[in-house]
C-alpha cells in the first residue's frame, strides 16, 4: 500500500497505488434542496449510454429517496454496518480540529474501506449485492419517515425523506480501480474520469463489490462491468454543437429542478485543488463549503458534491456528509451575495462554466428571516466557457414579462 493525501480526510491514508499526475478533475455540485425526483437525468443518461440487451437494470444515474430508498437496496447501509464492525468505534470524526490546513472538514482519523481491508485477501472491504437487491430501482420512492404532530416545520421535519442523485464520483481514489486484478479501470489524466477498458475485463466483477457507491455494475450479456463515462465526448468538446469545448452531461444539461452545476477543476500532485475562486466549483466546495462530498469517510476522495437538504435529521446528514453540514445548511439559508448570484447560474447554460463574475445590482428586496433581517441585491452573474467567452448572464431577480391580453387566447 503506497500513502496518499485525501483533503477530505485532512490525512494521509493508505491507498494500493501512489497518486497520479492528474491535471484537472471532472466533478460537480448537487442541490439537494431543488431535486424534485423527475427522474429526467435517470432516463437522459439510460436513453443514452444503457439501453442494449444486459443493461435493463443499469442506471448509472438514478435518483433514490431518502432513508428508506437505495439502488442497489440498502448499499449505504450495508457499508456503514461492515466499516463499524471492522473498525469498532472508530467511524467518527472526533479528531476535528486538528486536521491539516487543507482540509475544509477537520480531521477523520477512523479506518477507509482500503484500511479495513488490511491483512485480508481483498484490496477494499465492500460486498457484492445480489440480484435481488438491483431488481427495484425505485425502492422506497416518496416514502418519508412518520410524521409527528408539529409535522413540517424548519429546523428538522419531524416527518421526512429527500431525494439523493447519483452518479459515478469519479473519486480521485477510486475503489473500483484499486481492486479490478485485470488493471482494466484507470482514471485520466486530462480531466480525471475513471473508465473501464472493455477489452481487459474479464468481469469478475471485484469493482462492483469495491465500489462504496455501487457504480460499477455487471452485464451478464458481455459478461464485463460497466460504468457512467461522464459522457466524455462531451467533456472533450467533441460534441458538435459545443463548439469545441467542454459540454455538460446529458444527466446534468437534462436536468428540470436545475439542481445540477458540472465543472473541471485543476488539481495539484496531491489531488488537492488548486486555488481557483473564480471557477464556480471550487468556490461552493472550498470558499464557501455549502457542497459536501457524499461519504467522504469512506476514502475514495469522491468528486460530486452536495449542498445538504435544510429540513432533514442533522445527525443523518452528518454521517452522510461529514461535519460541514451544520455550516453548509446555514450558509445556504443565509448565502452571501456572490452565492445567491451564483445558484442561478445552475443549468443556465450546457457548456461547462469555468469562470463565473458577479456584478453589482440595486437593492431588490428586504426581509426578515427567521427573525434576522436580509437584503436581496439584484446582482447579475456572468458565466464564462473554456475560451473565457460568456455563455451566461442572468439576474437574482428573475424578470416578469406580462403578455399584453390581446395576444391571449380566449
Ligand atoms: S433531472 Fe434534476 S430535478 Fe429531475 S430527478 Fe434528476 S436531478 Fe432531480
Ligand atoms: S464511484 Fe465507484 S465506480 Fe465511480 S470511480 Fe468511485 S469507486 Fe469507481
Amino acid at each position: 500500500m503506497a500513502k496518499v493525501y485525501n483533503w477530505q480526510l485532512g490525512r494521509e491514508m493508505e491507498y494500493p497505488y501512489a497518486g497520479g499526475d492528474r491535471e484537472r478533475q471532472f466533478a460537480a455540485v448537487f442541490n439537494i434542496n431543488r431535486c424534485i425526483a423527475c427522474q429526467t437525468c435517470t432516463m437522459a443518461c439510460k436513453s443514452t449510454w444503457t439501453h442494449y440487451p444486459g443493461q435493463e437494470l443499469m442506471f448509472w444515474n438514478n435518483v433514490e429517496t431518502k432513508p428508506y430508498g437505495g439502488y442497489p437496496r440498502s448499499w449505504d447501509a450495508k457499508l456503514l454496518e461492515m466499516q463499524e464492525t471492522l473498525d469498532p468505534g472508530g467511524q467518527n470524526w472526533a479528531g476535528t480540529g486538528q486536521a491539516d490546513v487543507r482540509s475544509p472538514y477537520g480531521r477523520f482519523d477512523g479506518k477507509t474501506i482500503f484500511e479495513t481491508a488490511n491483512g485480508t485477501s481483498e484490496r477494499v472491504t465492500g460486498y457484492l449485492p445480489d440480484d435481488d437487491e438491483w431488481k427495484a430501482p425505485n425502492n422506497g420512492e416518496d416514502h418519508g419517515t412518520k410524521m409527528g404532530p408539529d409535522g413540517a416545520k424548519l429546523p428538522v421535519h419531524q416527518g421526512w425523506f429527500f431525494y439523493l442523485q447519483r452518479i459515478c464520483n469519479h473519486c480521485s481514489y477510486p475503489a473500483c480501480l484499486a481492486a479490478c486484478p485485470r488493471n482494466a479501470i484507470y482514471k485520466r489524466k486530462e480531466d480525471g474520469i475513471v473508465l473501464i477498458d472493455q477489452e481487459r475485463c474479464r468481469g469478475y466483477r471485484k469493482c462492483v463489490a469495491a465500489c462504496p457507491y455501487k457504480k460499477s455494475m455487471y452485464r451478464p450479456t458481455t459478461r464485463t462491468s460497466e460504468k457512467c463515462i461522464a459522457c466524455y465526448p462531451r467533456i472533450e468538446g467533441q460534441d458538435p454543437i459545443s463548439d469545441g469545448v467542454p459540454m455538460e452531461t446529458r444527466c446534468m444539461a437534462s436536468c428540470i429542478g436545475k439542481i445540477r452545476m458540472q465543472g473541471l477543476v485543476q488539481v495539484e500532485a496531491d489531488a488537492t485543488w488548486t486555488h481557483d475562486p473564480r471557477n464556480p466549483i471550487y468556490y461552493m466546495v472550498h470558499v464557501e463549503k455549502v457542497a459536501l462530498p457524499l461519504y467522504p469517510q469512506f476514502g475514495t476522495q469522491p468528486n460530486i458534491y452536495y449542498i445538504p437538504p435544510r429540513w432533514a435529521p442533522r445527525e443523518y446528514l452528518r454521517q452522510m456528509f461529514g461535519p460541514g453540514v451544520d455550516a453548509a445548511i446555514e450558509k445556504y439559508a443565509n448565502p452571501s451575495r456572490e452565492l445567491l448570484a451564483l445558484l442561478q447560474l445552475f443549468r443556465a447554460t450546457r457548456e461547462v462554466i469555468f469562470a463565473f463574475d458577479v456584478i453589482p445590482g440595486p437593492v431588490a428586496q428586504t426581509l426578515n428571516v427567521g427573525g434576522r433581517s436580509r437584503t436581496i441585491y439584484d446582482d447579475t452573474v456572468v458565466g464564462y466557457d473554456a475560451k473565457g467567452r460568456e455563455v451566461a448572464r442572468v439576474k437574482v431577480v428573475e424578470p416578469v414579462v406580462t403578455r399584453p391580453g390581446s395576444i391571449n387566447s380566449i
